[in-house]
Order: structure tokens, then C-alpha cells, then sequence
């Protein structure tokens, strides 16, 4: 926040999209905290052009340090917010797990996330998780590079259907693809378990019509519109438009998410992006707020 008078007119620009629509404020199922450590090495990976960037210029554009960072949300007038973090190895989970929980902690107006790993142990720490007060998790499949129908995580997929807890999964083969990302491994996960909450990441991008397909076959699966429809993302994976009835039928499934902080544009484009799509007001009050709100049981408007 070098420049206080240009963030405070983005923070004008983002509150002028919810108060247009007579919304409380918005609610982003998909903002990142993680530890400090974990995060530079995020954002270095993405200054290095790693391959799971898909080898697209990447500049982040909200580097300030945790606390600014969660101001800067609420003064966006995000009324409530995510901590998703990931690992990419065994033996990690846990550990971000105990991060998140003194997180949530500390940030009473996030929604307390967790994480897990295909390895030995893992429904124990999601079960204490969950009775730790976990409000949604986090699963990478392209990150970490396994099989989400693997018979390692089948229990703990039950686990989390019993307790409805939502399940934000990368599971899209975008910005590059991984071995198990696509449609296929995750409705293999859904045939087992029908009931669970999963959030597409992305929008499935850009296997969009092969993630509405499962959102319209199974009621407990949402989509997330992280990056989805902005500049940044339509050109590299353009949204089908003959779909933009589908989106508008799935209209209470579809969930506001932004990456924030690790986007290449300002938050507000997110917002105008979907604004773009000409869905209609009540949509948008449905994805940018009622929904998530619905979800989590928050106070509504
Ligand atoms: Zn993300």
C-alpha cells in the first residue's frame, strides 16, 4: 500500500459494485493466507514463470504482508474470506493446518481453513480438524499431483460429506495441467461420495462444460469464479458463451472466489468481469454474496 490514495480508490471502485446490487458486502470463498515463508516462495515461483503457471508473465499485485493484506480485504469490504493453502508433498498438511487454525484465530472475519494430503494419517487430522471448528478446506490436485479417487483419501471424503463441510478443489487442467487434473478423477470421487461439497476451483477452467455437467448431476457440487471471465484468463481459456445459460440455471452453486493476493489485475476487475456476463443483478447477488452466505451459515442481508 505505497500509494494510499490509489488504494483507497480501489477500495471505492470494489465497495460501488456490492452497494449497487444493495448487498451487505461480498463474500470470497477463495483468497490465500498462508504462512509468510510458504507464500514468498509462492509468489517466487510465479516471478520465475514455473511451469504450473502454464509459462504466462504472472505479476502479482498485492505483495504487502499479511495484516495489510487482510485490511485491505475489509476495506474492499470482503465480510468474510478464506485461508486457502496447500501442500505439494507429504508430511505438510498438518503443519499448515496448525497455522491456519492460529490464523482463524486471529482473523475472526475469516472462514477457518484446513488442508489434507493423499498420505497415511490424513482422516485423523481432518477429523480434528473439523472438530477443531474448520469451515472449508482446500485440496490441489494439480499442485500436488495425485489422484483425488485414490483409495488413501476415500475415507476422508466420507468424513467430509457426513459433516458438510465444503471442499475448494483445483481439479481444472488451467493455467496448466497436472496428471490427475480433469473432469474424470473427480467424478469418480462424487460416484463414491454424492453428497460432498466440492467447489470447482476456477470454474473447472478450462474444462468449464465438463464441470457443469457434474455440478448439474450431483446438487452439492458448487463452482468457484476464481480468475474465471477476466482478460487474463479469456484469452489463454475463453468461456464457452453458448454456456452462459447453464451458468445462469447453476446460478445459487456459483460462488465469488479472486485468488487474491496472487492475481495479475486489480481485485475490482473479478467483480466486473462477472458484471460483464449480463446474468442479471439477482445472479450476482447470489455469487458474490448470498450464496457463500447460505453455504457457511452467515448472517444474511
Ligand atoms: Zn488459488
Amino acid at each position: 500500500m505505497s500509494d494510499p490514495s490509489g488504494t483507497g480508490s480501489e477500495a471505492d471502485d470494489v465497495r460501488r459494485f456490492w452497494e449497487g446490487l444493495g448487498l451487505p458486502g461480498l463474500i470470497d470463498v477463495h483468497t490465500h493466507f498462508m504462512p509468510e515463508r510458504v507464500l514468498h516462495k509462492v509468489w517466487a515461483y510465479f516471478d520465475a514463470l514455473g511451469p504450473l503457471t502454464g509459462g504466462v508473465e504472472w505479476p502479482i499485485t498485492y505483495r504487502e504482508e499479511e495484516g495489510e493484506r487482510a485490511a485491505l480485504l475489509r476495506a474492499f469490504g470482503v465480510r468474510a474470506f478464506t485461508a486457502m493453502l496447500y501442500p505439494h508433498k507429504p508430511g505438510m498438511a498438518r503443519w499448515l493446518n496448525d497455522w491456519a487454525a492460529g490464523f482463524a484465530r486471529r482473523t475472526p472475519d475469516s472462514l477457518h481453513t484446513s488442508t489434507l494430503f493423499p498420505e497415511p494419517g490424513v482422516e485423523g487430522y481432518v477429523r480434528e480438524a473439523v472438530e477443531d471448528g474448520a469451515r472449508v478446506f482446500k485440496a490441489h490436485v494439480q499442485v500436488g499431483g495425485y489422484d483425488p479417487a485414490g483409495e488413501t483419501l476415500d475415507a476422508t471424503w466420507g468424513l467430509l460429506a457426513e459433516a458438510g463441510v465444503p471442499v475448494v478443489i483445483h481439479c481444472g487442467s488451467g493455467p496448466a495441467p497436472g496428471d490427475y487434473t480433469g473432469p474424470e478423477p473427480v467424478a469418480r470421487v462424487l460416484a463414491r461420495h454424492p453428497r460432498l461439497r466440492l467447489v470447482v476451483a476456477h470454474l473447472g477452467m478450462p474444462e468449464y462444460e465438463d464441470f457443469l455437467d457434474l455440478a448439474e448431476r450431483y446438487e452439492e457440487v458448487r463452482l468457484d469464479t476464481t480468475m474465471a471471465f477476466t482478460d487474463f484468463s479469456e484469452r489463454m481459456a475463453p468461456f464457452p458463451r453458448r454456456s452462459l445459460p447453464r451458468l445462469a440455471a447453476l446460478g445459487d452453486r456459483i460462488l465469488l472466489g479472486s485468488d487474491f493476493p496472487n492475481i495479475p489485475y486489480p481485485y475490482v476487475h473479478q467483480l466486473h468481469a462477472l458484471e460483464r456476463l449480463e446474468l442479471g443483478e439477482k445472479w450476482l447477488r447470489g455469487v458474490c454474496h448470498d450464496n457463500a452466505a447460505a453455504l457457511f451459515g452467515l448472517r444474511g442481508r
